[in-house]
């Protein structure tokens, strides 16, 4: 059996089509285009790229991008004093203060200074609370881009086991809620569960967040199994998920690529969770699917 390759980029272009739409009539309806600030310290590389490529799928969808540039040696009560201008400025929907920050600030704080209402990325403890809890939040971009692939494979999610492998609160603790939300039964595999491979064998949807390159074999996948990749991994290969894919693909139902698969998507759905803040803040109904 040969897997169905899962189409991240066209899913996601699909999800910024349809947020763009809603930016439209969102602007013709209110009278004002909702916002994305982005707050970046220091001169890290791949943040950089990360920052550029949101700046433009924000304007991509018809919203407006608003970057703030700070140096390496910024203070953190200057970011804090930044994080409560944006928190104050009505024009501003959504806040992301790119990750990773230089050591000398202290990273808790700063995002447990964003309005939670404006947390976009949905790292504020509040929202982590809202999510498990059942509340209406906002949810980490890539675990929410997750569960909307998976949505696109399985019309039902309840009943399923669902084995979540890696606990970060940026992708797996967040990741096991959603799917636990959905009805699944849900296992979370990490650095020091005692045999990985037997979680793994028993699940019918895999989501692999490790950030080990090849870490899951085709032989720990169940046949017809969905598997969703979140690594990304840099080898002389090049980028590589956490899935030997090769192997996985011959045994799986569906399974993510990377690159293509699961990236793409987290984009795609910061640019969501912004235009579901704007939507929030000016009390108008956000579009089914979304
Ligand atoms: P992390 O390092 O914070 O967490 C990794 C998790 O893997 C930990 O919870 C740890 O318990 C678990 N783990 C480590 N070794 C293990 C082992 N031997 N067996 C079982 N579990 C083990 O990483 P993260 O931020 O969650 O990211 C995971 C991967 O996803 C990375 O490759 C990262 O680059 C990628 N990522 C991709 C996107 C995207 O948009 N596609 C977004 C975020 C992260």
């Amino acid at each position: 059996m040969t897997a169905t390759i899962i189409d991240g980029r066209a899913q996601a272009a699909a999800l910024r089509a349809t947020v763009a739409g809603g930016v439209a009539a969102f602007v013709a309806a209110r009278g004002r285009t909702p916002g994305l600030a982005v707050v970046l310290v220091g001169e890290d590389p791949a943040s950089s790229v990360y920052v550029r490529s949101k700046g433009r799928a924000t304007r991509e969808a018809g919203m407006v991008g608003f970057e703030h540039r700070l140096a390496a040696d910024t203070t953190e009560t200057v970011l804090l004093a930044l994080v409560a201008q944006l928190n104050a400025d009505p024009a501003v929907d959504g806040i992301l203060v790119q990750l990773p920050l230089p050591a000398h600030i202290d990273t808790a704080r700063v995002i447990e200074a964003i309005d939670p209402d404006k947390d976009v990325d949905g790292f504020h403890p509040v929202n982590a609370g809202r999510l498990a809890t059942g509340l209406p939040g906002f949810v980490p971009c890539t675990p929410l881009g997750c569960l909307m692939l998976l949505r696109g494979v399985h019309s039902h999610l309840a009943g399923l086991e669902a084995v979540v492998v890696g606990r970060s609160n940026i992708v797996g603790k967040p990741m096991a809620q959603l799917v636990l939300a959905e009805s699944c039964t849900v296992t979370v595999v990490h650095s020091r569960t005692r045999d990985a491979r037997a979680h793994v064998r028993r699940a019918d949807i895999v989501v692999a967040a490790v950030g080990i390159a090849g870490f899951i074999g085709g032989d720990w996948i169940k046949p017809g199994a969905t598997v969703i990749d979140v690594g990304i991994n840099r080898t002389d290969e090049g980028l590589v998920g956490d899935v030997d894919f090769a192997s996985a693909a011959a045994i799986a139902g569906a399974i993510t690529p990377v690159p293509g698969g699961v990236g793409p998507m987290t984009i795609a759905c910061l640019i969501r969770n912004t235009y579901v803040s704007a939507c929030r803040r000016e009390g108008v109904a956000v579009e089914k699917g979304l």
